[in-house]
């Protein structure tokens, strides 16, 4: 008697079986529409075994023989390194980062004001799309189109915060130097972060690409940025992924806000650990950045950036916030990736740009832009409608498939996209049938609401 029946059932068995715990698993993870979609799926994945295993006719086998034969083309093409490409090249970075020329600075310039009328005498191209946001309510605003008191108010609170850190972020180093070995006081130094609760904190040297030219912020305006550390150390902190799914609702920006808190911390901890030890030190956090934190991060090897021209981290994608510490105690350079693998997924999918209410975020290629092959999003248009809603947006965060929760689900999806081309075509359209191409914001939870 042959097998191929048994073997047709088991699999209908196995494949029914994962679908369900697929759909579990989602669930917990809290979208209730794509566990509905997975669950939908199931008995379609399911039946054709089953009918094969199940029904005695020839034409039951050769279904089967068909569905087998699907399964190992399906593996032949996922499992074997197909398109793992050698590390990236060094893409370097802009000549020449003024800080002036971020949102947040130029929204921080008063119309009237001597700063004001410099600022548009040296870029006349920006006052009329600059003029349009400022006519809108703002970030944080009462009149903005997703007010709620208390959700603002929360992140409003969660910004003061983090700035009465500021003035932690340099001192005076203590008189004694200690010596230490760079690799064993990078070693602290990460594990450190890690167990401050950094999601990961790798080591660059410090190089001229990664540092503002010129202050954009506060008493540091026109100042010109003369950072003569030698490394840096970069740290990622998690995102909730329940909050980012509300997006661009109002818990999104307490969960900006919240994690900047959190990265500014660990940031101001580190410095202020590193000064005591008798070397210089700075922590770069929210609103008192010298140097331009993914950049950073990316040479230190904790991701590269993508398409919505945020870092994009192994296992949370863009759903992290950074902070760096900058210093002149030696340390040791962690490896940089160079993972060339999330540029190519970016090139296929353009969710996030299916997404951006504001048309902010590029399709096709990556471009050429101050010597920097990349995509580069409009930050205007992503400014204008923060000032529209009053949150920080991140819709783009909340769609992009690598901000899945990091577990046992997404792990191996996460794995065969960084290997294999077909994989990464595949898990794009799985991700578009099960989540959706513009997968909806979660409804605001009860407890977020007071009204
Ligand atoms: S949504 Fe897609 S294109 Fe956009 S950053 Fe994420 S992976 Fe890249
Ligand atoms: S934050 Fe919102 S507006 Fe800005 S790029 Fe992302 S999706 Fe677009």
């Amino acid at each position: 008697m042959s097998i191929l029946p048994n073997i047709f059932v088991a699999m209908g068995i196995l494949v029914g079986a994962t679908s369900l715990v697929a759909a579990w698993q989602i669930r917990r993870e809290g979208d209730d529409r794509a566990a509905g979609r997975m669950l939908g799926l199931a008995p379609w994945l399911t039946a054709p075994w089953l009918v094969a295993g199940l029904v005695a006719a020839p034409w039951a086998t050769w279904l089967g023989v068909v569905l087998l034969t699907a399964l190992g083309i399906l593996l032949l093409l996922v499992l074997p390194p197909w398109g793992r490409s050698a590390p990236a090249p060094d893409p370097g970075g802009p000549a020449c980062l003024d800080e002036r020329d971020t949102m947040f600075s130029r929204a921080e310039i008063s119309p009237g004001s001597d700063r004001f009328d410099a600022y548009y005498d040296r870029r006349p191209a920006s006052r009329e799309p600059d003029d349009a946001w400022r006519e809108r309510p703002g970030l944080l605003s009462p009149d903005a189109a997703l007010h709620d008191p208390i959700q603002f108010g929360a992140a409003e609170a969660t910004f003061e915060t983090v700035t009465a850190l500021h003035p932690l972020v340099e001192g005076e180093p203590a008189a004694e130097r200690r010596e230490l070995d760079p690799a064993a006081a990078s070693r602290f130094l990460t594990h450190w972060a890690r167990k401050l609760g950094a999601r990961d904190a790798r080591v660059t040297e410090l190089r001229p690409h990664h540092c503002y030219t010129v202050g954009g912020r506060g008493d540091r305006y026109d100042e010109p940025v003369d950072l003569d550390h030698g490394w840096a150390l970069a740290l990622t902190v998690e995102m909730d992924k329940e909050a980012v799914d509300h997006a661009p609702a109002g818990p999104v920006v307490m969960e900006s806000a919240q994690q900047y808190l959190a990265s500014g911390a660990i940031a101001v901890q580190l410095a202020i650990l590193i000064r005591r030890l008798g070397w210089r030190a700075r922590a770069h956090i929210d609103g008192n950045y010298q140097v331009c934190c993914p950049l950073v991060a990316r040479d230190a090897g904790l991701g590269e950036i993508g398409r919505m021209g945020l870092l994009m981290t192994p296992d949370l994608g863009p759903r992290v916030r950074l902070a760096v510490v900058t210093c002149d105690l030696p340390l040791a350079a962690s490896a940089r990736r160079g993972d060339a693998t999330v540029a190519d997924f970016c090139r296929l999918c353009e969710k996030c740009a299916d997404v951006c209410p504001s048309a902010a975020i590029p399709r096709g290629e990556a471009v050429e832009v101050d010597g920097v092959r990349r995509w580069q999003i409009d930050q205007v248009a992503c400014f204008g409608l923060w000032c529209e809603v009053g949150t920080d947006c991140a819709r783009c965060v909340q769609s992009c498939p690598y901000s899945h929760s990091d577990s046992w689900l997404h792990r191996p999806v996460r794995w065969l996209i960084g290997r294999s081309r077909p994989a990464r075509w595949l898990a794009l359209r799985a991700d578009d049938l099960v989540y959706g191409r513009r997968p909806a914001s979660r409804e605001v939870a009860d407890w977020r609401r007071t009204g």
